[in-house]
């Protein structure tokens, strides 16, 4: 075994920072005795076996996999420095700093540094004294740096949060594609690029411009304790959201995303109003605000209403269930985002809202940036994918994993296994639709917005429709029998394939596309879903059984107050509350009356008219339990 001392010099102390061993000894031993742990998980010995012989690496790991080892203990098993490129400074900082504090001399050189720390690094490096060095990406291409890396020994190259290298990945960062002169310019040096998140074709792009002939490890990206639900957004969605929370996951914590600081503010309001302890996190609240709220989300189980602003960096346990009440941008970001769920490998809800107006906003958002056009198509093109995951009609799970070029089969734990939808062929509708689109726009020449065309299809009396004289069109009227929801529906789904352009530069006009002409020849044929599922609201519709004794209890004087008073108002007792309402007061046992929205079956009009009566019945029962002891 060959021992080395090494000594450091941080700040103006001088210290040894302990006895450092090499080659001799094995991956289990460094795991041991520098990490203290007692296994390797996952693939990690494999990844640190093959780094360790020479060989390139594609790592593709969970966050919280254990990516670090990866490329930690190779670097101690090789001879020389191991150089890890890394986008964040504050993380490298940390990483630096547990190292040192296990024994391991590390460094880092970064923008924050003054030129005598610099200089200092750089004589420990040269003396040999480093075995981890973290840079980010410009740095390690200053030709500087460059030039003193060459004077090096170096024993491995990672890439950490490799995916930013590819215009694919969702986080592109132009400084990465330079990294791709380390395969030349050191051709004898292992490279390993780790990522939590690359579809196929990421995948492909990082392997290329790093690695050479790369052997790959990826990690499953399956959450089998996670149970995915998509549900089409309707009017009463956020009492959907209410009615979930309240019903089955009253004091648990969950996470509610909102595209919008503006909608996370007045959701996180609704739900407050329904008794629900909520917390607000969005890139507009002040820095104390935000660090305020967080902390108390890991201290009490209570619900975080946020922008996609809260995520990075958070792995409480027991988040219980992730809901979206917007479309998130692309399948990587729901990817991430319903991931924060279950991480204590106990069963965990992913319940996700999905609409038009999502599709219309994530693309406003799009187009309107100053991105370039590579990266606006890029965009869309995610943007649709994740639209055509809520329209599926097979497993969630099996779609998702596939998507990050995983197979497996129908999973049992998703909307479409537990309940499998339709799909309906929709072809006359959509041609009814794309027809009454075209005619309206030739009458101004630019064309209208969603509402106004369905109003024109489905024969509506608007002011507007009589200004433009629309109610001659041909196609006026001519889809009276479906719902505004419906022809959203068929709308969304010709959007999102490309059948009708959608100009978000000017006022979501709607036009007819090229595309769209096999479609109204009929040698095109269109399907959407149709639900399976129930919706969510009266999906979990209370059973008899579900009440324990004293609901049980509560439940019998709210029917003899009901029968009271449907006679008082001459009215049938179900026209009071159905039983099924009756039950699912009981088990809120609500004590103000606004505790009572969020009921299924109960609307503001009959909290006005019941709502006092309800709760002074819930107060008796309180009290009668309280003297029987049972509370
Ligand atoms: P990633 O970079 O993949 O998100 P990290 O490398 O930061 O993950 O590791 C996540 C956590 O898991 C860290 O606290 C790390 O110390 C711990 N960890 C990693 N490997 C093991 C292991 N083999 N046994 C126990 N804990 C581990
Ligand atoms: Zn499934």
């Amino acid at each position: 075994m060959s021992h080395v001392v090494i000594a450091i010099e941080s700040g103006d102390s001088r210290y040894t920072v302990g006895v450092f061993v090499n080659e001799a000894m094995t991956s289990e031993e460094i795991l041991r005795q520098y990490f203290g742990y007692e296994q390797f998980r996952g693939f990690q010995k494999e990844v640190i076996e093959t780094v360790a012989s020479g060989r390139d690496a594609l790592v593709l790991m969970p966050t919280g996999g254990g990516k670090s080892l990866c490329y930690q203990i190779p670097a101690l098993m090789r001879e020389g420095v191991g150089v890890v490129v890394s986008p964040l400074i504050a993380l490298m900082k940390d990483q630096v700093q547990m190292l040192c504090d296990t024994g391991i001399p590390a460094a880092t050189l970064n923008s924050s540094m003054d030129f005598e720390e610099i200089s200092r690094v750089q004589s420990q490096l040269l003396a040999g004294q480093i075995k981890l060095l973290y840079v980010a990406p410009e740095r390690l291409l200053n030709p500087k740096t460059l030039a003193l890396l060459h004077r090096l020994k170096i024993s491995l190259f990672a890439v950490d949060e490799a995916h930013c290298i590819s215009i694919w990945g969702h986080d592109f960062r132009p400084e990465y594609q330079g990294l791709g002169i380390l395969k030349d310019s050191f051709p004898d040096v292992p490279r390993v690029a780790l990522t939590a998140t690359a579809d196929e074709q990421t995948r492909a792009e990082i392997a290329e411009r790093l690695l050479r002939n790369p052997q790959r490890f990826i990690t499953s990206f399956d959450r089998p304790n996670i149970r995915y639900r998509m549900y089409e957004k309707g009017k009463g969605y956020w009492d959907s959201i209410v009615h979930f929370i309240r019903g089955e996951h009253l004091k648990e914590s969950g996470i509610v995303y909102c595209a919008t600081r503006k909608k996370t503010e007045a959701l996180a309001a609704h739900l407050s109003a329904a008794g629900i302890d909520t917390l607000i996190y969005h890139a507009g609240l002040s820095p104390q605000q935000r660090d305020c709220n967080q902390e108390a989300f890991y201290d009490r189980p209570c619900v975080m209403v946020a922008t996609v602003a809260f995520g990075m960096g958070i792995d409480k346990p027991d988040v219980r269930f992730i809901i979206h009440a917007d479309m998130p941008k692309s399948i990587e970001n729901y990817f991430q985002e319903t991931g924060r769920a279950g991480r204590d490998g106990k069963p965990a809800e992913a319940v996700l809202y999905y609409g038009l107006e999502d599709l219309i906003q994530q693309r406003y958002f799009i187009e309107q940036s100053d991105a370039d056009e590579v990266y606006k198509r890029v965009s869309l093109h995610k943007l649709e994918s994740m639209m055509g995951l809520t329209e599926s009609v097979t497993c969630r799970r099996v779609q998702l994993l596939a998507y990050f070029g995983e197979k497996s089969s129908p999973c049992g734990n998703c909307d479409n296994c537990e309940n499998p939808p339709k799909s309906r062929d929709v072809t006359v509708d959509a041609q009814k639709l794309l027809s009454c689109i075209y005619r309206c726009s030739k009458t101004n020449g630019m064309g209208f917005g969603a509402s106004h065309v369905i109003n024109v299809l489905r024969g509506q009396a608007t002011d507007k429709i009589f200004e433009k004289r629309h109610d001659e069109l041909p196609t006026f009227g001519i889809g009276k029998e479906h719902t505004m929801k419906y022809w959203r529906k068929i709308l969304r789904q010709l959007i999102s394939r490309h059948y009708i352009n959608l100009n978000s530069q000017k006022y979501n006009v709607l036009s007819v596309s090229e595309r769209a002409k096999d479609l109204l020849h009929g040698k095109e044929k269109i399907f959407v879903r149709v639900e399976g599922a129930k919706r969510l609201a009266s999906r979990k519709v209370l059973e008899h059984e579900d009440l324990d004794d004293a609901e049980q209890e509560l439940f019998r004087q709210l029917r003899s107050w009901r029968k009271s008073e449907a006679k008082e108002r001459g009215i049938a007792s179900y026209n009071v509350f159905p039983d099924e309402t009756l039950m699912l007061i009981a088990k809120r046992k609500p004590l103000k009356p606004s505790q009572m929205r969020g009921i299924s079956g109960i609307g503001e009009k009959r909290i006005a008219h019941y709502g006092e009566a309800v709760c002074r019945v819930v107060s008796q029962w309180r009290l009668s339990m309280k003297e029987r002891e049972f509370l």
